[in-house]
């Protein structure tokens, strides 16, 4: 079976809000769980990269469709997956769960204006957050920030730092986590801080998020073509 296939085969399959019930769940009890939100360039940096594709297939691990490329790939390979869990909506709800419940929440990533004004949104929305360490993503000594978080007894570590890192220095400290929830977020700090404009209603509603991005920052064409345009054409031919 090839690695991608495998991706497929433990893609959380079941929709959105029984997802972020098992992670209330795991919160509650405090089992440790390192979530993977995967688009196209995941599982071809998985494919290429061992490092990365044990990270990918560990047991801490769980992959949820963040790309609506994702979801068409499964449907075309007759996995059932029953529709998109973007980070941007998975964040917001842990939020929310976190205010409900007081739980303790660490951030690392994004530039330090960015991450400022992330932590006074959450101050203001989510007052009952207690808000753990936090770091921006362009500091020199974020290893030894995720030691440091591992040690504070936190419920809730976002990583936003991109793909492959944000993922990759979750893993190097996995092992240090006894619980939590450890997430890499890709760009979503910048949106929930309010620095930049999630797609408009009608491009998430035709799953044309990703053209928006385009739109708004053309240099991001290049990444498109060599993670999802060859991603289909690998698909189409496993589909064979
Ligand atoms: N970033 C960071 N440090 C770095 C490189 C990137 O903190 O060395 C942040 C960047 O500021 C942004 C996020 O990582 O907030 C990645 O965003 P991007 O939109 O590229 O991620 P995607 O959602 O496409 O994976």
């Amino acid at each position: 079976m090839s690695n991608l296939v495998r991706y497929f085969e433990k893609l959380y399959k079941d929709d959105k809000e029984n997802f972020y019930n098992l992670v209330k769940n795991n919160l509650k009890n405090k089992k440790k769980m390192f979530i993977v939100t995967s688009n196209p360039e995941t599982f071809t940096y998985g494919e290429k990269n061992d490092n990365y594709n044990k990270l990918l297939m560990d047991q801490n691990t769980t992959l949820v469709a963040d790309g609506i490329s994702i979801v068409k790939s499964a449907k075309m390979l007759k996995y059932d997956v029953k529709e998109r869990i973007t980070g941007i909506d998975l964040v917001t709800a842990i939020l929310k769960i976190g205010n409900e419940c007081g739980y303790k929440i660490s951030l690392c990533g994004a530039r330090k204006e960015v991450l400022e004004k992330l932590l006074q949104v959450i101050k203001s929305e989510y007052p009952n957050i207690k808000l753990g360490k936090a770091i921006d993503g362009y500091a020199s000594n974020l290893d030894d920030f995720i030691t440091n978080v591992s040690k504070d007894n936190v419920d809730v570590l976002l990583v936003a730092l991109g793909i492959p890192n944000q993922e990759e220095i979750i893993y190097r400290h996995l092992q240090e986590f006894k619980k939590g929830i450890l997430i890499g977020v890709g760009g979503t700090f910048d949106v929930l801080s309010g620095t930049k404009k999630r797609a408009p209603k009608i491009f998430r509603k035709l799953n044309l998020e990703w053209l928006y991005r385009i739109f708004k920052e053309p240099s991001r064409m290049k990444r498109f073509y060599q993670n999802n345009i060859k991603f289909m054409f690998k698909i189409m031919k496993l589909k064979k």
